[in-house]
């Protein structure tokens, strides 16, 4: 990027819409993966037009382009490692409409998703990604990474929660996708291939998300049981009867445990001491039909190696249950402050043999593993308790990993159900994809952005 660029950009930009100098570039050069890069020049976009006039003036002289929503992504898919432009959806961040009559909301990519949550709620509605970081990501990062959180079990991802979108391709050209409606089949589905495309084919100026109308109530229980096959036994009980719980979160007995050494007395008040894991269940529905739609999902949790349950019905109830699911976070960032984080995704009949086999593993590579995450879906956070100080311990947790991910793939698995592919797990994904199929991916990359400038290197193999 040579002072003539700049120009040329200072023409498309308001003046404090540019950030060329290092001090202010370095902050946009991160994400939640720790990894870091240098962009040569920020634009802080604020219209379709900008976004398209940028794309066309990078395509013409080959500039990377990084698109970026906050940064809270996990995989590096934000960090410019090529240099060049980031674009920064901070300031376009509007809510352009919601259409309570057809459960439309429609977005600028900039919005966090708490905003749309928020403003979703004011008519009885929410959408349903619910990633933990809600606070602070974007929906164009929700969009461009499929998030999701433990409401996916019963409502879906992005993917299921998107009608249509407008985006600018590596060309510069607009392209919009999708519907406005609940049906529609015209023409092949690009929204559903830009969702998850971690910004390598369009970048996204505009969403049209389906709201879903709020249940009238909720309630809460936790089930502990003496063994992870037990737990995961109840998983596939609990997901074979009619009633689908909102919630199906688990923890592991090394969870549990780290949760009973290290956290504040009162998160662990509900935990027998032979607790080997634990589910986390909530189920929503009408006033009416509540109290049996529970009944069916508690019976269905008691299976063989079943302990014992808690149910919530108080607020303070609620909290108090969560609270141990809660203190999971902190402890692990207390013990591992630099963990290696997985989000492997397995069919859920196959997580107790997936869970038995990681302690086998763990047992092996001398690596501690604490497991957790969202069990209806199967989607299990793996961390791997390393310090990355130790050359050694890292040496041996890269074996561990990589033996992780063929377990994954054995169990008709996938490496990522939420986190993405970005660059730290790029070089892993031809365990999953055959050559076929990443040639294809690799064509598809090259009609949208014939000149290879957005998101350069991310997602598929070199
Ligand atoms: C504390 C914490 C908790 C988290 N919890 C969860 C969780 O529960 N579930 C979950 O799934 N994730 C979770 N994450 C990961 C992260 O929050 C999500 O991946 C989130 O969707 C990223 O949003 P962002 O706005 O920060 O995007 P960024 O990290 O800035 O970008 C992510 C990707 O989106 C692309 N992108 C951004 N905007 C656009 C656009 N307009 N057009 C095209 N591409 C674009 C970027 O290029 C990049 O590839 C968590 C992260 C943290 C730090």
């Amino acid at each position: 990027v040579n002072h003539s660029f700049v120009h040329l950009l200072q023409d498309i930009l308001p003046a404090d819409a540019l950030l060329t100098s290092p001090a202010e570039c370095l902050v946009y050069g991160y994400d939640n993966s720790r990894r870091q890069a240098m962009p040569e020049a920020v634009a802080l976009v604020e219209t379709e037009q900008q976004v398209i006039d940028i794309v066309r003036l990078c395509y013409t002289r080959n500039i990377a382009l990084t698109a970026r929503g906050r940064g809270t992504g996990t995989t590096g898919a934000t960090v410019p490692t090529h240099g060049g432009i980031v674009l920064s959806f901070e300031r376009m961040n509007k809510i352009l409409r919601i259409d309570a009559d057809n459960r439309v909301m429609v977005v600028q990519p900039g919005v966090t998703n708490q905003q749309v949550q928020d403003a979703a709620a004011q008519h009885g509605f929410f959408w349903a990604p619910d990633p933990t970081s809600a606070a602070y990501c974007t929906v164009g990062g929700n969009l461009a990474y499929n998030s999701a959180g433990p409401r996916a079990i019963k409502y879906g991802s992005c993917r299921e929660n998107t009608l249509g979108l407008r985006a600018v391709t590596g060309e510069g050209d607009v392209i919009k996708c999708g519907v406005y409606t609940t049906k529609g089949v015209v023409g092949y589905d690009l929204t559903r291939l830009i969702i998850g495309s971690e910004g390598t084919l369009a970048i996204i100026t505009e969403a049209t998300l389906k709201l879903i109308p709020k249940a009238e109530t909720k309630r809460t229980f936790m089930a502990v049981y003496n063994s992870m096959d037990a737990a995961a036994r109840a998983v596939s009980h609990i997901m074979a009867q009619a009633i689908t719980p909102c919630a199906l979160e688990f923890m592991d007995e090394n969870a549990i445990n780290m949760v009973r050494e290290y956290a504040a007395s009162n998160s662990h008040t509900n935990l027998p001491q032979q607790a080997g894991a634990l589910l986390m269940i909530e189920v929503d529905g009408s006033h009416a039909h509540i109290d049996a739609e529970i009944q069916s999902v508690d019976a269905a949790a008691r299976v063989a190696g079943h302990i014992a349950t808690h149910h919530a019905i108080t607020r303070q109830e609620i909290d108090a249950l969560w609270q141990t699911r809660k203190a999971l976070s902190p402890c692990l960032r207390k013990i591992a402050p630099k963990k290696i984080n997985e989000d492997i995704v397995v069919p859920v009949s196959r997580m107790a043999e997936l869970i038995n086999e990681l302690n086998r593993l763990s047992a092996h590579y001398q690596i501690p593993i604490v497991n957790f995450g969202h069990a209806g879906n199967g989607n299990i956070h793996v961390n791997l308790l390393v310090n990355p100080d130790d050359p050694a311990a890292m040496h041996s947790a890269e074996k561990c990993l990589e033996a992780v991910f063929d377990l994954v793939i054995s169990l008709n698995g996938t490496l990522s159900g939420e986190h993405g592919v970005g660059l730290e797990k790029r070089d892993f994904i031809y365990k999953e994809l055959s050559a076929n199929e990443i040639k294809i991916m690799k064509a598809i990359k090259q009609q949208f952005d014939p000149h290879n400038i957005l998101n350069r290197d991310k997602t598929l193999p070199l």
